[in-house]
């Protein structure tokens, strides 16, 4: 059945032990991880913990004895050492639109001789949305979103742009940009930037205090396994704290929310970019999904990414049924995320076709399935699976079937 060849690489993987770790659903190959993780047996656990004994129990003691209220910055510290960031520079809440919101309003304020926020056209629709509704509330003299396609990118970089906004992996394509370099050009050009780490954090080494980083953005449901909703988290780097000040002055960012001043001071720090009352339930699995990754060396996580992704293009190429699906993300491993996305007319249909079978893909409009790769749980024998399956789900033509044809609300 499963060839030797993979049986191996199963059995040197330096991240196999992790699996046990997670509760996957029996006979399942998960390959959305990058939408939305799974559930750690310890995250199951300790959110059973903290809904019985503090909620259930303690009730609003929990705020000190089991210091939900440190939940934000404690969770923001587990996540640091994974992007490159010393501590003092992470905090979690919110979500990645409500954070970009807070970031660009703050460094266009920062940068305020010039109006011109710059992204891709093909960037995350959330990125460009809210920038747009910040264009609307500000008015275009003071804020304009301009979108230009990637090769144009560095020639755009100029005198009139103050503030860039990029994504690092491409969601469709999975093409991956390089931090240090375009950070680096905009500085040059007096730009700051504002990085969204949606389908980097937890897949790829980053390194944002050594890369100049200003700002960043990234999500806690993805790749850290927090769960549905999870918060995100925000990078501000240190020389630029005491320049920014963010728009959603909620209490919980005040400097001292319990003394109930008339006055908004801002906490030092990027604790001032917490709004209102921390999401604790949320926060709580988050914190226990980061222990997954204590000593785990995110170079590992990278290598078996790219292992596991060329193992599942070497097995497409060799499958002569699947000659008519398009690799649109870039075949140098070095190129691309932790992502492989296919275009095919029937993309969606062979996506529903493939979760009846359980192997759980993404489609992504308009002809995008997608599969993510996520090192802590995957075995290289799922992947030899997976593709089998996707074979006779393509080469059978079984995906044609109605019923696979139904589109739903979420994809
Ligand atoms: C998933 C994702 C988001 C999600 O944003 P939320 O506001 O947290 O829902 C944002 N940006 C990118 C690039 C994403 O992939």
């Amino acid at each position: 059945m499963i060839p030797e060849f993979v049986l191996e690489l199963d059995k040197y993987d330096v991240l196999a032990h992790k699996r046990d770790e997670f509760n996957l659903p029996d006979g399942v190959i998960y390959l959305d991880g990058n939408s939305l993780g799974p559930l750690s047996k310890h995250t199951q656990q300790h959110l059973q913990q903290v809904v019985q004994s503090q909620w259930g129990t303690d009730l609003i003691k929990s705020w000190n004895t089991h210091q939900w209220i440190d939940l934000p910055s404690k969770v923001g510290e587990k996540i640091a050492p994974l992007i490159g960031a010393a501590p003092g520079q992470v905090i979690c809440c919110d979500s990645i639109s409500v954070n970009l919101f807070k970031l660009l309003s703050g460094a266009l304020k920062i940068n305020s001789e010039r109006r011109v926020i710059l992204s891709l056209k093909d960037n995350f629709p959330t990125d460009l949305y809210i920038a747009q509704g910040l264009s609307q509330l500000l008015g275009t003299d003071r804020c304009e979103l301009k979108q230009v396609e990637l090769p144009d990118l560095l020639d755009q970089l100029d005198d009139s742009v103050s503030v860039l906004l990029l994504t690092q992996v491409n969601f469709r394509t999975g093409d991956l940009l390089d931090i240090q370099a375009i950070t680096q050009y905009a500085h040059e050009h007096g730009i700051l930037v504002v990085w969204d780490l949606a389908h980097s954090a937890g897949a790829l080494p980053l390194e944002l205090d050594k890369h100049q980083v200003d700002f960043a953005v990234g999500c806690g449901y993805k790749y850290f396994n927090g769960g549905p909703g999870a918060p995100a988290f925000v990078y501000v780097n240190q020389r630029i704290q005491e320049r920014i000040r963010q728009p959603l002055t909620g209490w919980m960012g005040h400097r001292a929310p319990f003394q109930f001043d008339n006055e908004y001071q801002p906490s030092k720090g990027v604790s001032h970019f917490l709004s209102g009352t921390p999401n604790i339930l949320s926060l709580a699995g988050l914190d226990a999904a980061m222990d997954a990754f204590s000593g785990v060396d995110m170079g590992d996580i990278r290598n078996k990414s790219i292992a596991l992704s060329e193992l599942f293009l070497r097995l497409v190429s060799e499958a002569e049924s699947l000659t008519n699906l398009e690799c649109i993300s870039p075949l140098d491993a070095q190129q691309r995320g932790s992502q492989l996305s296919f275009a095919h007319p029937q993309a969606h249909a062979i996506c529903q076709a493939l979760i009846a079978q359980d192997v759980v893909a993404d489609f992504r409009a308009p002809n995008i399935v997608r599969f993510g790769f996520t090192p802590l749980y995957q075995r290289f024998a799922d992947i030899w699976q997976a593709v089998k399956i996707l074979n006779q789900v393509v080469s059978s033509e079984r995906y044609l079937k109605a019923e696979f044809q139904q589109r739903q609300k979420v994809t």
